[in-house]
């Protein structure tokens, strides 16, 4: 949620956040004015919030992590790269008038392509100096890039690419974007003036002539305003806002949402509407906006609470995808022929019509809210805040796995790979609840509610039995539910860096206390490692099938959420010996922490608990973590070259793993008649088990 809010001198925080950087940044709203404040923090009885209760210096007094800047980031160089050359073409020395400040003008400037023009003038700038301008940018930078990046550069600068990617392509397009987008808002315009004109025209006034009228009207002036927001956006903030020069806070593009506000005026003059309008915009990460902007859904911004009711389909189009039940590959229907089982993992299911759905990504939304309802606690039914079935799926091809490691050994399947190219999609299935559809993407199966809208103009429905559209749908008339998508899911997706680790855990095991262990010792490890903050770097579960048996294979993948990747998960994969590093580092810090002294505390915020999921805290142990890295880096002179872990076979591991949970399984049964022992025991030369069960005794 992001709040808006001038002078405070008191902050109350309803939880503890999540870091010391989150603490300073909340608090640090208050007291602006004179330097003094009252904070108050509220300690939730869960287990984050009472470690700091107990410990509260750490939270006020903690370190604060610097945040980094990535260069060899791809998406990062790029945006460097282009306010470098804005800073050379500006010192070339052009005229007052060569960059407009208002975005209006560089939109009527686009047709037709004057070189005098922005943003044509710096396009050819840089096109008559591209020697220069690389040459001079990587000499900037040459103890830091790498050969990559420069390789990369050339390209995004280079002639002959002007095709998506590249340095023009990317201006060109987002401005173009911008173009159609104002063009369509004013043809809407036209459409009401005339309709305002000839229901004014005509002498037969129906009985809600006043209110459709000013409905019009109010519908027209709204618009109208959303023209004018957009000519007068100033020029460098839109590039800043589109990513196409530096934008600190989030590398992928963000999400729009254009909240409309009206009140009915009280008195009103001859000849005008009865309503007063104005328009608000706010742009949100497309990693949030996934679900803040969701249809539906309540936003909170300048002491307004407003419900997004529909999705711009202007610019964004409503596109089939088929999603694998099996693993986690999706495809864009359309781009190649039709298969009938799934490239990556075979299934057959690949072509049943229910793996086909239709998906948006989310680019700019609407809300239409009342002055009155829009203001926050005037609200009587305050309806809970939406929660989503949200997945995160991993895609990748095989050819972009560079470099892997696996354990030799017949005990543990264990291994590490690097994917120089990985596709994370992300999607919101809609609101999480029990009387939806059950449908099975990547081995899940979830009801998944969907989202309802208008496919010509994005008004969200509400399955209330009311079709609802826009004042100037095209379909407005027909009360047809063909045009409607009733079951449409959202999405966002980006490529980057990845290392993908099997985990010696097997889903039959249910071991999610290993799981969760081995996590938080991970993200524990590459905090020692990289001696710092590394909140760029994200950790996802994920599963692989394995072909002809039912179970899975478990994985952790270690992603880079800087789209095209820092170059940091690179550095971690030169050899295999920086990973092992990261365990030992883990395992060292766990050993020395000090809440192995208490013999309650399996784990604490010191270790472990700084990296929880908060709705898994009690799955995490310190002693499991420790089991299970002790274990791996005892193999460490195990570790070989391998081509890639999808070929590693777990059928080992499922023996011991079964093993084990039957063995788990006899020591938990207890029958209130039947007495039941289990010792350990020598059987058969090998470590077993002695099992008494009332009056029988088993050697296993
Ligand atoms: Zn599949
Ligand atoms: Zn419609
Ligand atoms: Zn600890």
């Amino acid at each position: 949620m992001r709040i808006d809010i001038g002078d405070l001198s008191t902050v109350v925080l309803c939880s503890v956040p999540p870091a010391q950087a989150n603490y300073l940044q909340r608090i640090g709203r208050a007291g602006r004015r004179d330097g003094n404040a009252l904070n108050l923090t509220v300690a939730n009885a869960r287990p984050h919030d009472l470690y700091f209760f107990s410990n509260p210096k750490e939270m006020i007094t903690g370190r604060v992590e610097p945040p980094g800047v990535f260069l060899n980031a791809s998406a990062v160089l790029e945006r460097q790269f282009t306010a470098f050359c804005f800073d050379r073409w500006v010192e070339s020395g052009i005229s007052e008038t060569a960059l407009p400040m208002r975005l209006g003008h560089v939109l009527n400037n686009l047709e037709p392509a004057d070189r005098r023009k922005f943003p044509h003038n710096l396009l050819y700038f840089i096109e008559t100096h591209r020697t220069e301008l690389l040459d001079r940018f990587i000499e900037l930078f040459s103890d830091s890039l790498t050969e990559d990046s420069r390789d990369h550069l050339t390209r995004f600068v280079r002639e002959e690419e002007s095709g998506p990617g590249s340095l023009r392509y990317r201006i060109v397009e987002e401005l173009h974007n911008l173009k159609k987008e104002r063009h369509s808002l004013q043809n809407k315009v036209k459409l009401l003036r005339d309709r305002i004109r000839r229901k004014e025209e005509d002498p037969a006034k129906g009985k809600n002539y006043e209110t459709e009228l000013d409905e019009l009207k109010r519908e027209k002036s709204a618009l109208q305003k959303l023209v004018s927001l957009i000519n007068g956006r100033d020029t460098l903030n839109f590039l800043t806002d589109e990513g196409l020069i530096p934008n600190y806070a989030f590398p992928e593009a963000g999400v729009q949402l254009r909240s409309i506000i009206y009140r009915k005026k009280q008195k009103r003059q001859e000849g005008e509407g009865g309503y007063n309008t104005w328009v608000y915009e706010y742009e949100r990460p497309a990693a949030s906006a996934i679900a803040e902007l969701a249809p539906a859904n309540h936003f909170y911004a300048g002491g307004r609470k407003v419900r997004v009711d529909q999705v711009d389909m202007n610019v964004s189009q409503v596109e089939t995808w088929r999603i694998c039940n099996n693993c986690s590959h999706s495809e864009l229907i359309g781009l190649e022929p039709e298969k009938s089982s799934c490239p990556n993992c075979g299934s057959m299911l690949w072509s049943d019509e229910g793996q086909k759905r239709s998906m948006v990504r989310l680019r700019q939304v609407f809300a239409t809210t009342s002055d009155r309802e829009s203001r926050i606690g005037d609200d009587s039914d305050e309806r809970e805040p939406s929660f989503y079935e949200k997945q995160l799926l991993l895609d990748f091809n095989q050819e972009h796995v560079t470099d892997a490691y696996r354990l030799d050994s017949d005990d543990v399947a264990f291994g590490f790979e690097f994917l120089s190219k990985a596709t994370f999609r992300e999607i919101n299935f809609g609101e999480k609840g029990e009387f939806a559809e059950k449908v099975t993407f990547a081995g899940v199966e979830l009801p998944r509610k969907a989202f309802g809208l208008c496919r010509h103009c994005g008004k969200v429905q509400d399955h209330n039995g009311r079709i609802k559209h826009g004042l100037t749908c095209t379909s407005r008339d027909q009360e047809s539910d063909r045009n409607l998508i009733d079951c449409v899911y959202l999405y966002r997706d980006f490529s980057s860096e990845a290392i993908r680790i099997l985990l010696p855990v097997t889903t039959f095991t249910g071991s999610e206390r290993k799981h969760h262990s081995f996590l938080a010792a991970l993200q524990l490890g590459l905090k020692r490692k990289f001696e710092g903050s590394v909140d760029h770097l994200r950790i996802t579960d994920h599963e692989e099938p394995v072909p002809e048996t039912s179970y899975r294979k478990k994985y952790l993948v270690l992603f880079d959420t800087v789209p095209g990747g820092t170059g940091y998960l690179k550095q971690l994969m030169r050899s295999e010996q920086p990973m092992m590093e990261v365990f030992q580092l883990a395992l060292d810090a766990l050993k020395a922490c000090p809440c192995n002294e208490d013999p309650e505390k399996d784990g604490c915020y010191q270790c472990l608990y700084a990296y929880k999921n908060s709705t898994r805290m009690t799955e995490i142990s310190r002693d499991t973590a420790m089991e299970l890295l002790s274990s791996l880096l005892r193999q460490k002179e195990r570790l070989v070259k391998t081509d890639t872990l999808k070929n590693v076979k777990v059928n080992v591991l499922f023996d011991s793993e079964l093993e084990a949970r039957f063995i788990e399984a006899l020591r938990r049964f207890r029958g209130p008649e039947l007495d039941v022992a289990l010792t350990k025991e020598v059987v058969n030369g090998k470590p077993g088990y002695f099992l008494k069960i009332g009056g029988m005794a088993y050697r296993v």
